[in-house]
């Protein structure tokens, strides 16, 4: 009784299912996407909440699973989530609340979940016009570092993020959490060091590459005159010689106290608002409060 019975439902019947049971076969597979060996097999990735859920779904993003806790039902925005998710022939699944904290092994979970297919943008398909700028990160190992530059450089207005060399994996929850929903919003490109490289030769960008001993206050860049990629090294080892020889211009973020550094996503947002300062502006209603 219980275990995935499908719900009579005007147009959606056989494909709405109600789970109680952990040892459901469908809930072990969502849970093992927790695992990076699943989720590069599925190519799909798990991602929690109503907000980041809808927005994805706005952003053209197709829900292979819809995942709604019962006290969620009804409710007109997973009404209509669902029909999408039906529509394009995804399952939707009402569950537990004791299911839904299993599968985000979190106590007090979201109401709403959503298994997305992954989207990787190929490095060749990369072309950046005016005013444009990316991020590219060398092996980045913190998911919560690369979940905040996501997000980071998709509030500073950055077109995209590269992965260069054996990166932490974007899709993994915690990242995806980091992103607060951003995950969706930017291009995400994985190359290595040698495709990178070859790329950056015909791609006419300035590389600014970010190094502790940079000889160039980073306010002085120019970062107007030709697209921009902002190159940043990995959080142990910082920036190999082979990349940062490479770069046009090699920056400093000058430093007081003791720190001997800055945290890699703290350094990537103070480098993405500089190299967009020229572009970013308050909106109007902000403007006319005068504060
Ligand atoms: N021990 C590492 C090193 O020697 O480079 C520290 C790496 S730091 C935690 C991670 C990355 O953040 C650096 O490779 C660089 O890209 C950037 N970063 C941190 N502080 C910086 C600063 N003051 N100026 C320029 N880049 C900085």
């Amino acid at each position: 009784m219980n275990e995935t019975r499908s719900q009579d439902r005007p147009g959606r019947v056989g494909q709405v299912k109600e789970i109680t049971s952990l040892a459901n076969p469908i809930v072990k597979d969502i849970k093992a996407l927790s695992q990076k060996k699943t989720r590069d097999e599925t190519g799909t990735f798990l991602a929690e909440g109503l907000k980041l859920v809808l927005d994805a779904a706005e952003l053209g993003w197709r829900l292979r699973y819809l995942i709604y806790s019962k006290a969620a039902k009804g409710k007109p925005q997973v009404e209509t989530l669902a029909a999408r998710t039906v529509a394009h022939g995804g399952m939707v699944l009402e569950v537990s609340e004791k299911v839904m904290s299993s599968i985000t092994r979190k106590d007090n979970p979201q109401m709403v979940s959503g298994v997305f297919d992954q989207r990787w943008t190929m490095l060749a398909d990369v072309r950046l016009g005016a005013d444009e700028t990316w991020v590219a990160l060398d092996r980045v190992r913190d998911p919560g570092n690369l979940g905040t530059i996501i997000r980071t450089a998709d509030a500073a207005g950055a077109s995209g993020v590269m992965l260069i060399g054996d990166s932490t994996d974007p899709f993994a929850m915690e990242t995806v959490r980091a992103t607060m929903g951003s995950i969706f919003a930017l291009p995400l490109v994985k190359a290595s060091v040698s495709e990178f490289l070859a790329w950056k030769e015909k791609a006419g960008v300035s590389l600014v590459a970010t190094h502790l001993e940079g000889a160039v206050d980073y306010r002085r860049v120019d970062y107007k005159s030709r697209p921009v990629v902002l190159l940043m090294g990995n959080e142990q080892s910082g920036l190999p010689p082979e990349l940062a020889s490479r770069a046009d211009r090699l920056a400093r973020i000058p430093q007081a106290g003791l720190a001997d550094s800055l945290n890699l996503a703290i350094a990537t947002g103070v480098m993405l608002f500089e190299a967009r300062r020229h572009l970013l502006t308050l909106t109007e209603s902000a403007k006319e409060t005068g504060r």
